[in-house]
């Protein structure tokens, strides 16, 4: 490491320090809203051979380990990372996204050891699913350990476990030696970051740092399925669909609240609006021709309108923006690009934005869930 190098991370290091002892003498979270930190960015190739000496991750783990914000890629999307031993760092990614503290937060884990440092109790049918799984876009509500903070889970007595499948995210985590609680890395309501940009987008300023590996993989977040109750509940759904699970542990039940719409969901965070753009969207059930339609309408009353479409049907469309969002022929792509297209909407000022609607089967389900909550619900169907 260059001595230049080393005497910049020296210098930012006491200015997060500085800050961290401002924090410490106000107890107005909100100090944490107005001010500034420089938000240092690491850049990794995560393809290098030894993540694990990799300078800069070690340089992020001891951010984590002083209970600093770090923003780092998994397979899905980019998370916010914090100590989740200590309620004073999970509490700084509530301010920092402006989460409602109700929500609980996963914890993210590199190793199977750790998973018995922060749950208990874990029933044959969650090991099945850890074997399978692990690591991967799959996530374990299990009976929670005492040590873990009372903040991560909500004042639940259960706790959300996953062993991301990224090499830098578990390059960090073991460096930390400590479990990471990560939520998504953007502020609360808006679609998850799939890219670095779209954190610094959100939290530039308000996180110590981040480590860019590049942009994720699958593109939505971890399937959440709980294992506390005798038939395994999906309560999210996610990278991992219903029939790979079911091909592992047998039949699994959905939260009623998935196909209700006056349901309570059992998972908190699930009741919330997410991932909107700026502009309404509406998701549309029909043909083109009809969705075409609709976007006539509201052009001939002089709004400007979006479409949010597909490869295969990008020409189709006569209107003010059209964005296509992966391949129909592989929903897989559709998910991958699913929330750099809402957040692309934002950059453009239309004032009315429609979607195609996706098939409800494998990974559609987890497409068509975080469409619709981008939505607030709001769909047409062609009669
Ligand atoms: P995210 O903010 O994208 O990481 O989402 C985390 C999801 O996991 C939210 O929908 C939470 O409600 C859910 N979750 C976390 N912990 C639990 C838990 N103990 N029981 C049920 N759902 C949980
Ligand atoms: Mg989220």
């Amino acid at each position: 490491m260059s001595i230049l190098y080393e005497s910049f991370i020296l210098m930012e290091e006491m200015a997060v320090k500085c800050l961290s002892d401002v924090d410490k003498q106000t107890s107005n979270l909100n100090m944490y809203e107005v001010k500034t930190l420089k938000t240092h960015v690491f850049f990794v190739d995560k393809n290098v051979d030894d993540l694990n000496s990799c300078p800069q991750i070690i340089q992020a783990a001891s951010y984590l380990q002083r209970g600093e914000l770090v923003a780092f890629p998994t397979e899905t999307v980019y998370g916010l990372g914090a100590n989740a031993m200590s309620t004073a760092a999970v509490e700084n990614i509530f301010v920092a996204k402006g989460r409602p503290s109700d929500n609980p937060l996963i914890v993210h884990i590199a190793t199977t050891e750790q998973l018995h440092d922060i749950a208990c109790d874990i029933p044959p049918v969650a090991s099945t699913l850890i074997e399978h799984f692990w690591p991967g876009p799959l996530t374990l509500v299990l009976p929670k350990k005492e040590a873990v903070s009372s903040r991560v889970t909500a004042g639940l007595n259960t706790v959300a476990v996953r062993m991301p499948n990224h090499p830098i995210a578990l390059a960090l985590i073991q460096a930390s030696g400590l479990p990471i609680a990560a939520p998504s890395a953007n502020r609360s309501g808006r679609p998850s970051p799939t890219t670095a940009k779209h954190v610094l987008d959100d939290l530039d300023g308000r996180i110590a740092a981040i480590v860019d590996g590049g942009a994720t993989g699958v593109g939505v977040e971890s399937t959440v399925i709980d294992c506390t109750t005798a038939i395994p509940t999906i309560l999210r759904p996610g990278g991992v669909t219903k029939e790979d699970i079911e091909q592992v542990i047998g039949v699994v039940d959905i939260d009623r609240a998935l196909v209700e719409k006056e349901a309570v969901p059992k998972s908190p965070g699930m009741k919330y609006t997410h991932y909107a753009p700026k502009a309404p969207l509406i998701v549309v059930n029909g043909s083109s021709a009809f969705l075409q339609q609709l976007v006539n309408e509201k052009r001939a009353n002089g709004l400007r309108v979006g479409v949010l479409t597909t490869e295969e049907r990008r020409h189709t469309y006569e209107s003010d923006v059209v964005i296509p969002c992966g391949r129909r022929n592989d929903l897989r792509t559709v998910a991958q690009q699913l929330y750099d297209v809402l957040r692309a909407f934002d950059e453009t000022n239309v004032d009315i934005i429609y979607s195609e609607s996706f098939p409800y089967e494998g990974i559609g389900v987890a497409i068509m869930n975080r469409l619709l909550k981008a939505a607030g619900h709001e769909q047409i169907m062609e009669k």
